[in-house]
């Protein structure tokens, strides 16, 4: 497997709409709520609890950090803080479970390869991507709603 960088959403976004209910950048109101679903927490990339956790819904640009051109979407966070999910650690085991799809990027959001992954099994994939093609990074997203889910980078990159 090659060496991969897990890169959920920075603490500073997590911490900035905690303490604003806005959505960076936009401005745009976010939502505070008891989670419905299972969703995925953005930061900590860990599956919400339902009718326990509280979470946050806002605006995010699912390409901050790497490219010029935004490409806002709905995501969730906790209301509450969280640890930000270890880059260095493999992939997030509360995710196996959902379909996500690996989208493939060059420099310049230009969409190489996508996968739709379905039962659980993402390093075979994520190493096919990296691989046979010349992307900078991955994005996974779910599947079945279309949302950001993080981002994946080689180690070696920096
Ligand atoms: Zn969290």
């Amino acid at each position: 497997m090659l060496p991969i960088r897990i890169v959920a959403i920075p603490t500073e976004v997590a911490e900035a709409v905690r303490a604003t209910l806005r959505a960076p950048v936009y401005g745009f109101p976010a939502h505070a709520e008891v989670a419905t679903n299972a969703a995925p927490c953005r930061h900590c990339l860990r599956t919400f609890v339902v009718g326990k956790d509280r979470r946050i819904l806002f605006t995010y640009n699912r390409f901050t950090g790497v490219e010029p051109l935004p490409q806002p979407g709905p995501v969730y966070v906790h209301a509450d803080a969280c640890p930000r999910y270890a880059e260095d650690a493999s992939f997030p085991e509360e995710l196996r479970g959902s379909q996500r799809t690996v989208e493939a990027y060059a420099l310049g959001r230009r969409l190489l390869a996508q996968e739709y992954v379905t039962d659980g099994k993402f390093e075979p994939v994520i190493e096919k991507l990296f691989a046979g093609s010349n992307a900078d990074y991955l994005q996974i997203n779910s599947t079945t709603a279309g949302c950001f889910t993080f981002r994946i980078e080689r180690a070696s990159a920096q």
